[in-house]
């Protein structure tokens, strides 16, 4: 009888140790990030307006962990929700790698807007979604920025220099913009037949793609 008791117990903790088990795998798991595809030229959503977001909660706070996870597996500076095939007005921004002994902060801008700009600084830009290619762009040097924080409170700042110029890029990713748009005849006839490949998935990344799979 002693012995039945015995093994009732035993099979009892050991049943317990593998829920626990189980447990701790299942959160483990959740925890982990995703990388997710970068939607490439040529994906409607990249042209479309996004919507503002009007609800903060642990899907859109997981979303934008994964965002930056996948910015920075991409070696990326700033990544817009459409670039993940999302159309809301959410991005990220992190430029803290890009310069030595840059001190600003990675951002996550929920509806932002420029309210005003000022100057006029020419730099050359690139885009996850549209790789290889990389071109000269005006854009204003200071902005007057709003946006939301994590709270939905709106938070308004001047910024200026390169943060100023990777948040505008993104904005426009925002308002189905591409830094493309921007560039002279010439030079978008230039890059159109890269930019034809480009829609086809021809192009060689080190990080995922999601290519339209239309014309
Ligand atoms: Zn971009």
């Amino acid at each position: 009888m002693r012995k039945v008791k015995i093994i009732f117990i035993y099979k009892t903790l050991k049943l317990l140790y593998t829920i626990i088990q189980y447990l701790y795998i299942c959160k483990k798991t959740k925890s982990v990030r995703r990388q997710i595809p970068i939607t490439t030229f040529g994906m409607p959503v990249l042209r479309k307006k996004t919507k503002a977001v009007t609800k903060i909660d642990t899907r859109l706070i997981n979303l934008v962990e994964n965002m930056f996870y996948t910015m920075d597996k991409a070696a990326g500076i700033g990544l817009a929700a459409p670039q993940i095939n999302l159309d809301i007005s959410l991005a990220v921004v992190d430029i803290s790698g890009y310069e030595k002994n840059n001190k600003e902060k990675p951002m996550v801008l929920i509806n932002p807007e420029i309210l005003g700009s000022h100057g006029e600084v020419e730099m050359e830009e690139g885009c996850l979604s549209i790789p290889e290619i990389r071109a000269d762009v005006t854009r204003p040097g200071k902005i007057f920025l709003k946006y939301h924080d994590f709270d939905l409170n709106e938070v308004t700042v001047e910024l200026n220099g390169f943060i100023s110029r990777v948040i505008q890029h993104e904005i426009d990713h925002l308002n189905g913009k591409l830094f493309i748009d921007y560039l002279p005849e010439e030079k978008k006839k230039e890059i159109k037949k890269q930019l034809a490949k480009i829609k086809k998935g021809k192009v060689i990344t080190d990080y995922p793609l999601l290519i339209h799979s239309g014309d």
